[in-house]
């Protein structure tokens, strides 16, 4: 779908996916004015398609647009234009019980200009793939690297918007998480350096042996995830103490190993919930609990998957139906 400033959207099409010409001084490409969405669409066992809270993708999309100066997409086309791609091919959903489609929508400055203002034409697509289960062979707590040395984002910045750009800058700190053997960036505040934030793709929670769940306040610096927003409700109905606090890194430890730390978990749309096992830094490293996938951890995860997945009920109405 097009975008031009006293046009609005217009030129709404599906079609086979093929390279998208673009002059050299396309906006996107020096000024980086980029953002998107990652949702999945599932087959249920009467053979339809669901997505999971679409409606919360498109609210946090147009968010995205207005934190960089872009035209809005309305929720409504937003929505239409997910439905339409679906609807093209359902077999493009896989039937078996781990995968399911992953959805990318995104919208990019397409105006050809140089010079540092907002674009005045846009371009937003969806492009679609399928995808199995993010954990092969069963759920695998994952080792995470807590990066000193750079932040994801600044108080004032881009941190609670998906765009590109944040990505970008956190490449080097993943890269970092790799080299020591890490499967996730942990970020702390840029403020202070102090409190947990989030993943590199992941928002985190923290589960106490007094049965309270904390997770770090949404300060503008990280993403609002949605599965976070999910977790935060599922873990209350299920008589969880829920509080949205500042959490710091050496208390993270301290509270790790003291035994007050019972299960740390990360969540997001690719891998749902997974159990955080071994934290890592320049000085050293501590295991959460016993370094197992916990209790309370697994319990949440397969209550999220099965609403998910349409196995189990749905009282949130949460699960929306395509076809
Ligand atoms: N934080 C970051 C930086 C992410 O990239 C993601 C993935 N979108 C999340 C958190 C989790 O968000 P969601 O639950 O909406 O996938």
């Amino acid at each position: 779908v097009r975008y031009a400033d006293g046009k609005g959207w217009y030129d709404a099409r599906v079609e086979a996916r093929a390279p998208i010409p673009m002059d050299p001084a396309s906006a996107v490409l020096h000024y980086a004015q980029e953002i998107f969405e990652g949702l999945k669409a599932y087959r249920t066992a009467d053979g339809g398609v669901t997505m999971f809270r679409p409606d919360a993708n498109a609210a946090r999309f147009r968010a995205s647009a207005q934190r960089l100066a872009m035209a809005p997409v309305p929720p409504r086309l937003f929505l239409d234009a997910l439905d339409a791609l679906i609807k093209v091919d359902r077999e493009w959903v896989p039937t078996d019980a781990e995968g399911s489609l992953y959805l990318r929508p995104f919208q990019y400055a397409s105006e050809v200009f140089l010079g540092v203002k907002p674009s005045s034409e846009y371009l937003f697509v969806v492009i679609a793939s399928p995808v199995g289960n993010y954990f092969k062979g069963g759920v695998q707590p994952v080792s995470v690297w807590v990066s000193r040395e750079y932040t994801r984002a600044a108080p004032g910045g881009t941190g609670a918007a998906k765009c590109g750009g944040n990505y970008a800058a956190s490449l080097v700190a993943q890269a970092e998480a790799m080299e020591h053997g890490c499967d996730q960036v942990v970020f702390l505040d840029a403020a202070q350096q102090r409190y947990v934030e989030e993943l590199g793709g992941m928002n985190v929670f923290f589960v106490f042996d007094d049965g309270s769940i904390a997770t770090p306040p949404l300060t503008g610096t990280i993403l609002p995830g949605i599965t976070r927003e999910s977790v935060m409700r599922l873990a209350a109905d299920r008589g969880y103490k829920v509080r949205e606090e500042l959490y710091s890194y050496d208390q993270w430890r301290a509270d790790a190993e003291s035994g007050r730390l019972r299960e740390a978990f990360a969540c997001g749309t690719a891998a749902v919930i997974t159990p955080i096992g071994t934290v890592r830094d320049h000085d050293g490293e501590f295991t959460v609990g016993d370094g197992k996938a916990g209790e309370v951890t697994m319990g949440l995860r397969e209550q999220l998957v099965t609403i998910q997945r349409g196995t189990a009920p749905d009282p949130y109405g949460w699960v929306h139906r395509v076809l």
